[in-house]
């Protein structure tokens, strides 16, 4: 069994259709899963649409926007409109009229499926004319708990699921990724950019022989492209390394991805599905030699300080306490530093976790907030990596290990 995970890039147009096509033909097999994402920025167009149904505004253009994208990549593929796909149309309908004054988060995951499930309608109509293809509904196969857009998989359940519906496969399928359910039946969603994650879901529960991501870039790449001028990709990688990179922000692959690969020794293949040819980034137990530096660069960071009321010091006791509040407002620490009468850390900035910390440690600590920062990651940085900062920043915290280097600037 192996696993292909095509992204919303891949499949955006009739072009990226035919491609992923010819990606199977030459590379698929009888046992191959396809997982694929929503078309281009489709779940992006999903989002507004929920905003406006939930809240009761007028959402009729958006739902003819996205109706028109889906159905100019039909026409320019296939003769006829398949009737799989006229099925979503109608249910996107109904859910945006069911939802209106609902729960956003759980209207969310009603709504926004619709972008795999369209997709994945329309290229297994698409693959059938030339093959044996099977369409699944990844939601009668992951169950997840009802944590709505970011539920957590039930293991158990999808496990004894997937190997009873896919174990004795003797035909390619096509099902969608980023999509579950509830025991109750409601769709629930596993994350953005989840898709990378079902995936590995499938690769796990089905002991798969590889997991393979078709991308836009030819490999795992040790810097954004769109930020540095000059990268170099990686031939090897570890499940470890990679963890890591994710873990400083790296937007390489869902940080969820690997731990399930991992866990059963599932070698995880990075590649393009442009330059066929090319081998990509293979990603396995084994212990890569020392890697060349990565660079991180995350935007909006904001910096916030607590410092003690009562001249007493920073200690254990106030510093748990901080965690937390953190803890239970879901807020993950990017980088930070102690000091006896203060406590500085530093997270992605958005205001209403601002808010939240504001309302729950001003009691026992004054508090200061600086926005609009930049936080850099260099991972086994060497003395030339650092020319790669920007020459003009202004230091606000920084920290350096025997391997990494961050720095906070504005
Ligand atoms: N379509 C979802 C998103 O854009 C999931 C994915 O692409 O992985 O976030
Ligand atoms: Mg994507």
């Amino acid at each position: 069994m192996q696993i292909f995970k095509f992204g919303g890039a891949s499949v955006k147009d009739g072009e990226g259709i035919r491609n992923l096509e010819k990606v199977i033909q030459e590379f698929g097999n009888d046992r191959t899963v396809v997982v694929v994402s929503a078309m281009g920025k489709m779940t992006n167009k999903l989002e507004e649409l929920v905003d406006l149904a939930v809240n009761g505004k007028d959402y009729d253009a958006v739902l003819e926007e996205l109706f028109s994208y889906h159905q100019a990549v039909i026409q320019d593929i296939m003769n006829v409109v398949p009737e799989s796909y006229i099925k979503w149309e109608e249910s996107l309908k109904e859910c945006c009229e069911k939802v209106n004054g609902q729960d956003i988060l759980w209207s969310y995951d009603q709504i926004v499926p619709h972008g795999e499930l369209m997709s994945t309608s329309i290229i297994s109509a698409y693959l059938k004319q030339n093959s044996q293809c099977e369409w699944l509904d990844a939601r009668d196969l992951i169950r997840t708990d009802q944590y709505f857009t970011e539920a957590n998989v039930d293991w158990v359940v999808t496990e004894k699921s997937i190997i009873k519906t896919l174990q004795d496969l003797d035909h390619m399928v096509v099902t969608q990724g980023f999509i579950g359910s509830d025991a109750e039946g409601n769709s629930t969603t596993l994350g953005r950019e989840g898709s990378d994650f079902s995936g590995s879901i499938f690769a796990y529960c089905l002991g798969a022989e590889s997991f393979t991501v078709w991308k836009d870039v030819k490999g795992i790449l040790n810097a954004d492209p769109r930020i540095m001028d000059q990268t170099e990709k990686y031939d090897r990688l570890s499940y470890r390394e990679i963890t890591e990179m994710t873990y400083y922000g790296a937007q390489v692959i869902h940080p969820k991805t690997l731990k399930p690969l991992a866990q059963k020794s599932i070698p995880l293949t990075v590649r393009s599905f442009e330059e066929l040819e090319a081998s990509g980034t293979l990603i396995s137990s084994k212990n890569t030699k020392k890697t060349v530096p990565c660079f991180v660069f995350k935007k909006n960071q904001l910096l916030v300080t607590a410092e003690v009321k009562d001249h007493n010091f920073m200690n254990e006791q106030k510093l748990g306490l901080i965690l937390q509040v953190l803890d239970l407002l879901n807020i993950k620490i990017n980088l930070m530093q102690n000091s006896a009468l203060t406590f500085s850390f530093c997270i992605d900035n958005k205001e209403f976790k601002a808010r939240r910390i504001k309302e729950l440690l001003n009691r026992d600590f004054i508090l200061s907030f600086e926005g609009e920062l930049n936080l850099a990651t260099i991972k086994n940085y060497q003395p030339e990596s650092f020319d790669q900062l920007p020459p003009d920043r202004s230091v606000l915290m920084e920290q350096k290990t025997a391997s990494n280097y961050q720095v906070l600037y504005r």
